[in-house]
């Protein structure tokens, strides 16, 4: 695949239409793997923030959205799922060019895009409440579930369409509108999906989407009063700015943050299978993924061997150009989170751990990469063991019993996923209810499925999203009470 022969001009989307930023700037995104430019972006700040949420609180206070009937809703959410579908190829091409992701690993991505959205569609006409007819003859009482609003997305740059597709259709399949801010390193894909959203028939104003850095505009959308709601993926520091920033007008907040997601091998799993899940849980997305394997608790009997195979595996995972379908592993996104990845590895050997793989940037003609790296001798205490390091370096960290694994899996402020590999049922079952942890895999590592929530315990986030629970987050209850016959007064009672 070669590299585009021009840079791509964007607008952004403000109230059905393509837009400047009020202040005329733009930025430009640059390709991780090959230091070219790829997209041309309006630089949006406040003023543009402020246009956006006009526009989505007039769609949700008078527009035709949130008053449609589900069955409307679902036909748009399956046609922008169509789109999609028809755009597998080119969106894929793009997100890697931002992200420095591998491109076959994009393209399933795109697929998963659409899936999403189809899914979502479904749940349009599934959106109901309850009803109560306990409450004496004279009483009906009913709880609708209304949508909460106008809803603003911030996600981060490691997976851009996958996750704003993790919110906006059960946003839009509840009936909010939204104003969305996607990562300053990847707002291509995003912005693409704004057009298939208006080529499959969505109200002006539905959908708002405002480009640009975190504080210039994230942090606005954060703080602004006719915001109901805010829908975050990122850091866990910045989604603590969030929650501070939502406190004017008391918004609700759901946030998707770090891991720091243990993988539980006994000696009695099929280590063949848990090997894999290894090797492919951390170098996955170059270690840039939330639901990274990043340590793993190794059984002692069984640990010098297994590690001798992940290393053995680990030299062979095809690390390169992201446009060469052949690539497992790609860039990293940029100077910063390279500087953030090395200094993790310098502070591993610094504490003690052994590196048994990798820790260096590979030689290339352009771009950043990082050798897949592996450490052994790690303990608990460790910042490798502890913190999240978003690159390509496993930390392997071992355990004599059941309840020591538990112990080491949760002593960490995330709590967003785990996995366990065992033969035995009841151990199985003891890990996944010892460890604090919003999805546990066992004999299996980063499956998802639509119909699934997804979501962190700990300092790794606030509600879910995915599955049909998460249409909840996305809507206000309201209590209905009605009075059947005569009314007895106050004071003859
Ligand atoms: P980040 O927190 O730096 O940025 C995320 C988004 O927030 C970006 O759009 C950014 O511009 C914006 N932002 C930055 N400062 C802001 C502020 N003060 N106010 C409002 N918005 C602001 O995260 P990132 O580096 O883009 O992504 C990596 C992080 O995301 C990792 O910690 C990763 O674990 C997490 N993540 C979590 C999930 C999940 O589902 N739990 C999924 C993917 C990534």
């Amino acid at each position: 695949m070669n590299l585009p022969t021009s840079t791509e001009t964007f607008q952004m989307l403000i109230n059905g239409k393509w837009v400047t930023a009020a202040s005329g700037k733009r930025f430009q995104t640059i390709s991780p793997a090959h230091d070219v430019p790829v997209g041309d972006y309006p630089n949006g700040d406040g003023h543009d923030v402020a246009a956006a949420v006009r526009a989505a609180r007039q769609a949700f206070d008078k527009g035709p959205w949130p008053r449609m009937s589900g069955a409307e809703r679902a036909e748009i959410l399956n046609r922008v799922a169509g789109i999609v579908r028809e755009n597998i190829d080119n969106l894929a091409y793009l997100e890697t060019l931002e992200s420095g992701k591998p491109i076959s690993q994009a393209k399933g991505e795109m697929d998963g895009v659409a899936g999403l959205w189809e899914y979502a569609a479904t749940l349009c006409r599934h959106l109901y409440g309850d009803s109560y007819n306990t409450l004496g003859q004279d009483k009906l009482g009913f709880v609708f579930r209304e949508p909460i609003g106008v809803v603003g997305m911030i996600t981060p740059w490691n997976f851009p369409l996958l996750i704003i597709s993790q919110k906006l259709p059960f946003a839009l399949a509840a009936g909010c509108t939204a104003v969305i801010k996607p990562s300053e390193l990847t707002p291509g894909t995003t912005l693409r999906l704004g057009q298939f959203l208006q080529d499959a028939g969505l109200p002006d104003g539905v959908v708002n989407i405002v480009s640009g850095y975190g504080l210039p505009v994230g942090a606005p959308m954060a703080a602004h009063r006719d915001v109901d709601m805010i829908s975050f993926t990122g850091s866990t520091a910045v989604g603590k700015h969030i929650v501070a920033a939502s406190q004017g007008n008391l918004k609700k907040v759901s946030l998707e943050l770090g891991g720091k997601n243990p993988q539980i091998v006994f000696a009695d799993a099929d280590l063949e299978a848990a090997l894999d899940a290894v090797v492919f849980g951390v170098y996955f997305n170059m270690g840039e993924c939330c639901n990274s394997g990043s340590r793993i608790l190794v059984e002692k009997k069984v640990a010098d061997s297994f590690l001798e195979q992940i290393i053995e595996r680990a030299k062979t995972v095809p690390v390169g150009d992201p446009l060469d379908e052949a690539t497992k592993v790609g860039a990293i996104i940029n100077e910063n989170q390279f500087d953030k990845i090395m200094a993790y590895i310098d502070n591993g050997q610094k504490e003690g751990a052994s590196l048994q793989l990798g820790g260096n940037q590979m030689n290339t003609e352009s771009g950043r990469f990082i050798e897949p790296t592996v450490f052994k001798g790690v303990t608990p205490e460790m910042q490798i063991a502890k913190e999240e390091i978003f690159g390509p370096v496993l930390s392997v960290l071992t355990f004599d019993s059941t309840e020591e694994a538990i112990e080491i899996a949760n002593n960490t402020l995330y709590g967003l996923s785990a996995g366990v590999w065992t033969r035995d049922i009841d151990n199985a079952f003891r890990v996944t209810r010892g460890v604090r942890a919003g999805t546990v895999w066992i004999n299996c590592f980063m499956d998802g499925y639509p119909e699934l929530p997804f979501g962190g315990y700990k300092e790794s986030g606030l509600g879910r999203e995915l599955g049909r629970f998460s249409l909840d987050e996305f809507t206000e209850l309201k209590t209905v009470q009605l009075h059947l016959g005569p009314r007895t007064n106050w004071w003859h009672r």
